[in-house]
């Protein structure tokens, strides 16, 4: 479910009209629905209150102070991937004791950092990383909880870019390896090997490979406690599909309902890492239509938001609906089929290929749906553009939650040396 609708052929964010939020802060312009964010937190924290599950938000699907304040105000706690990130989580205030922190590569300093700050657990991906994390807390004279990343090896059935749990990624640890880590845990004396977790891809559509992957770490857990390890977390890591295009994804009810007998097996807590549920389907790209350019073969709609904005088409092949801010009214408007591009100067900027779209003229404004996750924490400024301004809707209310950038931002860091000043 989401908040973005047709009302009177006009496309409405709660009880906000999109076209007049294009007007008055320009486009490209990220629009998100406070409602839809909350709503699909809370539709997750209760389908898993039979286990009471600690639902931490995926920081990188959208960093957005604004965004992530609203999460943590409800009780939600955090999965960060960096220091960036957990400087953004304790910025709003996240109480460290619900933040998870996974990343193959986390950094000395970020580890320290996290320590210091004592988070709930790391997600520990490698050996040597565990070697690392107990080598930094020996020298801080603290014993942080560790979780192991296993990767269970099961396909997720999502694009091979998203998917995180076959031994050919670089994520986790097998679990024989795992099985090895843990009971040769007295040789690590300041961590405290606590949990487990998983985290098999993104965008998974169907619970097969949930449950899958499930089924192993349960077995591996039993195996565990046979052995005398008795562990108190399971982290089962995000990854829930949502609608894109034409996907009949798993609600969080049935998602639940097919895995909790599993869960509750296990007598551990349970965390959950839903990033893409939360925030995918509460925002949108908003952009305008510069010029629609025919030739012989093709047609083209040029608009002001390219690959830097919205990476997803051109990195995964992303399907994202592209919707008039406004109906034409007769109803069976002619449809055109077109390639939708920005105005960057790459063959891969494009929004959409060989789409049928109504008929749009210069100045007209699109939405670019489903772009709350992965769409601006993803952006960049290649070809010297400003990043876009974000916007938050709360019933008939608007916040500006980031500032459009300037030419100045761009510069901001960059320094001609002397010499070359003549100087
Ligand atoms: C990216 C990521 C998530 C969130 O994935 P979604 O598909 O957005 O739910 C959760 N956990 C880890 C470890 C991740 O890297």
């Amino acid at each position: 479910m989401h908040e973005f609708k047709y009302k009177n052929n006009h496309l409405y964010c709660e009880a906000v009209k999109v076209e007049d939020l294009a007007r008055r802060f320009g486009t490209p312009l990220y629009v998100y629905s406070y409602r839809t964010i909350i709503d699909h937190f809370f539709k997750l924290q209760s389908a898993f209150r039979p286990v009471d599950a600690l639902v931490c938000y995926s920081v990188k699907a959208n960093s957005n102070l604004a965004i992530l304040k609203g999460l943590v105000d409800k009780g939600a706690g955090l999965d960060i991937v960096s220091g960036g990130e957990l400087f953004r989580a304790l910025k709003v205030e996240c109480p460290p004791e619900k933040i998870v922190y996974a990343s193959v590569g986390k950094t000395e300093k970020e580890i320290e950092e996290a320590v210091r700050k004592g988070i709930l657990f790391f997600n520990v991906e490698s050996l040597p990383e565990l070697e690392s994390i107990n080598r930094v807390s020996r020298m801080l004279g603290k014993v942080p909880r560790i979780a192991i990343r296993i990767n269970p090896d099961v396909e997720a059935g999502t694009h091979k870019f998203i998917t995180t749990g076959k031994l050919t990624n670089k994520f986790g640890i097998d679990l024989k390896s795992a099985y090895k880590i843990i009971l040769l845990r007295d040789k690590f004396s300041y961590v405290n090997i606590c949990g487990l977790h998983i985290h098999i891809g993104s965008q998974i559509t169907s619970p097969g490979p949930f449950v899958a992957a499930i089924k192993k770490i349960s077995a591996f857990i039993l195996e565990l406690k046979r052995k005398g390890v008795s562990l108190e977390y399971l982290n089962i890591g995000g990854g829930l599909g949502i609608v894109y295009n034409q996907e009949t994804p798993q609600t969080a009810q049935r998602y639940a309902r097919r895995i909790l007998p599993y869960l509750k097996k296990t007598g551990l807590k349970i965390i959950l890492e839903p990033g893409r549920f939360i925030v995918g389907n509460a925002g949108i790209l908003v952009t305008r239509v510069l010029y629609v350019k025919e030739s012989s073969k093709k047609k083209f709609i040029i608009v002001n938001s390219g690959m830097n904005d919205l990476i997803r088409p051109a990195l995964y092949g992303a399907y994202h609906k592209i919707l008039p801010l406004r109906l034409q009214g007769r109803k069976f408007a002619a449809l055109q089929k077109a390639d939708v591009v920005g105005p960057i100067c790459e063959s891969g900027d494009f929004l959409a290929k060989e789409r049928k779209l109504p008929k749009v003229k210069e100045g007209d404004f699109l939405a670019v749906m489903s772009a709350g996750a992965y769409g601006f924490s993803m952006s960049s400024n290649y070809n010297s553009r400003c990043r876009a301004e974000e916007v938050m809707v709360v019933g008939d209310r608007v916040f500006v939650i980031r500032k459009r950038e300037t030419f100045d931002d761009l510069i901001r860091n960059e320094k001609i040396p002397q010499f070359l000043l003549g100087l």
